[in-house]
């Protein structure tokens, strides 16, 4: 393999924490700290991502060497790999510095004129551990892998993953919390992006009043991920600002049309790129649900339910209002900001509903027709996915025709199923006039309609049966979930299988349904 030439903007560009000690600690005046790997003592790979590589421009990932390098085994020549320091907002309520407590960054690939961080995740503690051990557990990494290269493949704004590897060492945990702990593999996945900045990071320099490294920080981000920004001064910082809320919007808004909840979104676990970062107990909707959450430690207010996303997406974003403040001194032009979210927000989502029923106009009823289907799709526990997928197939002149399909992709019995016949054929009645209205041919809607309505995800029944699989040593579904969510639009008649309604046994089965935040 070609050696690795990392650089350090972020190192070389931000101020850092001058005690090199991996002692836990408050960190102040810095933006990172410096923090070594552990050294795994029996590496080995269990499956790369060959396009991300192509795109870092590494020709061999079945080398040793690269090996050594995503498991922490091996430091690149001249890097300096290091910790982020960052604060956040986690369930509403402030909670001071958080940091990278189990993620350490080498560096930046430069190729094809763009910079990639490589960050691996479970790489041992840093000065942000606080009482954890900077580990983490094969489960919670293929769950990781899995889900951010199936975004991608989504055209979700997303962190990449470039490789998922044991590292041979054991890792004590209490996955059901109830004072058992038992030992779990331990795993690293590389995790790739531009940057891994989060909300966060401006929110602890702006609480503890550094506005130096605030305003360092800010400057930075513009330059390096923002460089097309008009403007000198405040105006700058605020159009910085409203460029965040746009690129949330958009990706909040792709997470509802495939059906995403990705469970904590507290601040620190908010990309200032927009893009969904730290998969932890996320999950899929499968009967369509607003209510939903996958994070058991949510239970209780389900603040980040599916159909709050786009909410707490909002409330995030005021409290980086919040921390750039001082940059922008201006309460007024914030505030417009924050409702020009919320107005482009719904506008943006009521068209993204249009598009999935395969309508190209909004017309002043379309936002109840889309109400009136979701209503119908809660009371009958409809699958989400397989739903809109089987819509592409309805035809204009038969809407009755139709009920068969929606019939199976229904969780509910016979008896409900057919209470609700009727409202259901009322439904695709006025889907059916509402077409009509647009007119358009309908190979092309079926074409425009598969084109944002997935047909394969990946349900937690399917993380679950990989990493169970792969828990015995057996990487073959891991392999096979990876090739099949390549191309989640595309027809893949051999793996039908994969479309298909949750299996009985997976609705109460804990991590198909729930899962902690424990990993
Ligand atoms: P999360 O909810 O996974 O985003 O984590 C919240 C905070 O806890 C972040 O600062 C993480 O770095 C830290 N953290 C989570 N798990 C661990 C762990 N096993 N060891 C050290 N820090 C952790
Ligand atoms: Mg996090």
């Amino acid at each position: 393999m070609k050696s690795i030439t990392l650089h350090n903007n972020f190192t070389k560009e931000l101020p850092g924490d001058e005690n090199t000690s991996n002692a836990r600690r408050q960190v102040y005046k810095a933006s990172y700290s410096y923090a070594e790997p552990l050294s795994p003592s029996n590496p080995s790979m269990i499956i790369t991502s060959k396009d991300m590589g192509k795109s870092l421009g590494l020709d061999n990932m079945a080398s040793e060497e690269f090996l050594h390098l995503m498991t922490g085994k091996k430091i690149v020549a001249k890097s300096s790999p290091y910790a982020m320091c960052y604060g956040g907002h986690q369930f509403g309520h402030w909670a001071g510095q958080l940091g990278d407590g189990r993620a350490i960054n080498l560096g930046e690939i430069k190729h094809d004129g763009k910079s990639w961080v490589l960050q691996l995740k479970g790489a041992g503690p840093t000065p942000y551990s606080r009482g954890a051990d900077g580990l983490a557990v094969l489960r919670s990494s293929v769950r990781e892998f899995l889900c951010s290269e199936s975004m991608f493949y989504l055209g979700v704004s997303t962190t990449r993953a470039l490789s998922l590897a044991l590292t041979g060492d054991k890792v004590l945990r209490d996955v059901l919390y109830d004072g058992n702990p038992i030992y779990e593999k331990g795993a690293i996945v590389c995790r790739v992006s531009e940057s891994f900045i989060r909300i966060g990071n401006f929110e602890l320099q702006s609480a503890r009043k550094d506005l130096d490294s605030l305003k360092i920080l800010a400057d930075f981000t513009i330059r390096h991920f923002y460089p097309n920004l008009k403007g000198q001064g405040k105006d700058l910082y605020l159009s910085f600002f409203r460029a965040v809320a746009a690129r949330t919007a958009s990706m909040i808004i792709d997470w509802q049309r495939v059906g995403f909840v990705h469970g904590v979104m507290n601040t620190d676990n908010m990309s200032i790129l927009g893009q969904t970062i730290d998969y932890g107990p996320y999950g899929w909707l499968e009967n369509y649900d607003e209510e939903w959450t996958p994070n058991t430690t949510d239970q209780e207010h389900r603040r980040y339910r599916f159909g709050n996303q786009g909410s707490v997406a909002l409330w995030n974003l005021t409290q980086l209002a919040n921390a750039l403040y001082p940059l922008i001194e201006d309460v007024p032009a914030l505030e417009i900001s924050l409702d020009e979210y919320r107005t482009n927000y719904l506008k943006d989502y009521h068209k993204m509903l249009n598009t999935k029923i395969g309508l190209t106009k909004m017309k002043g009823n379309d936002e109840k027709l889309n109400k009136d289907l979701h209503d119908l799709m809660i009371h009958t526990q409809t699958d989400m996915t397989i739903f809109y997928r089987q819509l592409s197939l309805f035809e204009v002149d038969k809407p009755s025709e139709h009920l068969r399909l929606v019939k199976d992709a229904c969780y509910i019995g016979d008896v409900v199923f057919n209470e609700n016949k009727e409202a259901w054929l009322n439904w695709l009645v006025r889907y059916a006039c509402r077409l009509t209205e647009e007119s358009k041919p309908e190979e092309e809607r079926r074409a425009n309609m598969n084109g944002v309505n997935p047909k394969y995800v990946l349900r937690n029944y399917m993380a679950q049966l990989a990493i169970e699989e792969a828990d015995k040593g057996n990487y073959a579904l891991i392999h096979e979930l990876h090739d099949l969510l390549k191309n989640p639009y595309e027809e893949q008649p051999e793996m039908q299988k994969w479309f298909a309604m949750r299996p009985s046994w997976a609705l109460n089965k804990a991590a198909c349904s729930q899962l902690s935040c424990s990993s």
